[in-house]
């Protein structure tokens, strides 16, 4: 028995595969390779293949019999969701249609989704509990969210069973540096930070000073991606032991703004780099903050690795080192 792991060459995926193997699973790995790293991929099977392909995905159901599946194989560039839907919806929504198709012909019934706190859209009040309505404000949230209501009806009529995990600020890196963050764009705030600090951009520009938190910068909820790692790792346990379908928000339930983010990497790293304050981004919640109260008392999860200078510490020792 294998388990799948879609997208696993990407930034998340790939560390769920490492804690995987760890744990002692046989993994395979299905990755178009448009944003992921073959590198990345040192556990286990790789197949390259498109999940907008039947075929493609079939014929990895043939090779191996799979037990459970993990979906992260999504674009996630909010801003280029906003001008290019088309790709955002077909992508990520329509080729998760092909997989649902795949596993139920080939009986496959655990699926555990990389779902996000975009899905909430602007909220109503912070931290963010899993009760709070689900309204999002651009196109990439909207996808998810989509896949999620799929979830809840293919479930109901196919008996589907599924774990949504909401992430917050997936950041930081494996704790033992042999994969990391790395995106083509990059546009996240951390390794742009680090960038700077290694001397490798000019400036960090910081996008609004003049919002409604304590120092008017942007406040937001990281969360280290070994944190996010061992959680996919319980949401597959619980569902192989009969857990019901259900979705959990994975934050630490501390806000940490811009500012502070800055300075938590001029103090790790030990460098002084140039901060420009520049005008808001579109479509930037002030402040997001997850409760994860849920995955603590159902799937027994709590988050290790809470503090953002061990986050950031992390992410700069991958970076200084990165292999891709
Ligand atoms: N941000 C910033 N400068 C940058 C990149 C990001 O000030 O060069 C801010 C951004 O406005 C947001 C926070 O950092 O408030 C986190 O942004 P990121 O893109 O990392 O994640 P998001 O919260 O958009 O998922």
């Amino acid at each position: 028995m294998a388990i799948l792991i879609c997208g696993g060459a990407g930034y998340i995926g790939s560390h769920i595969n490492k804690l995987l193997h760890q744990k002692g699973y046989e993994t395979v790995v299905l990755d178009n390779l448009v944003y992921g790293h073959r590198e990345a991929v040192k556990w286990g099977e790789f197949v390259k293949g498109e999940l907008a392909d039947e075929s493609e995905i079939e014929a990895v159901f043939q090779t191996y019999k799979i037990e459970a599946v993990f979906h992260f194989a999504a674009y996630a560039y909010v801003g280029e969701s906003v001008g290019e839907p088309e790709k955002y919806y077909y992508n990520n929504v329509v080729n998760t249609l092909n997989l649902l198709k795949v596993m139920r012909k080939y009986g496959c019934d655990k699926i555990i989704f990389s779902s996000t706190c975009a899905t909430y859209g602007e909220p109503d009040c912070v931290p963010i509990t899993e009760e709070q309505r689900q309204n999002p404000i651009n196109p990439y949230g909207a996808t998810k969210l989509m896949v999620e209501r799929i979830f809840k009806d293919y479930a109901k009529a196919y008996g589907l069973r599924y774990v949504a995990l909401r992430y917050f600020n997936a950041a930081g890196a494996d704790p033992e540096g042999e994969i990391g963050e790395s995106h083509m764009p990059e546009t996240h705030l951390i390794p742009l930070v680090l960038d700077a600090a290694a001397g490798k951009r000019a400036d960090i520009k910081v996008f609004g000073t003049d919002y409604d938190t304590p120092d008017g910068s942007c406040v937001r909820d990281y969360i280290h991606v070994a944190d996010l790692a061992e959680a996919h790792f319980l949401a597959l346990q619980y569902l192989e032991q009969g857990g019901d379908s259900d979705f959990f928000n994975l934050g630490n339930e501390r806000g940490t703004s811009v500012l502070e983010v800055i300075e938590a990497v001029k103090a790790v790293t030990g460098k002084e780099f140039s901060v420009i304050c520049t005008d808001r981004r579109p479509g930037d919640p002030a402040i997001l903050v997850g409760s994860s109260k849920k995955a603590e008392r159902i799937l027994g999860w709590k988050a290790k690795y809470a503090e953002i200078e061990t986050i950031v510490a992390h992410a700069w020792n991958w970076r200084k080192h990165a292999q891709f």
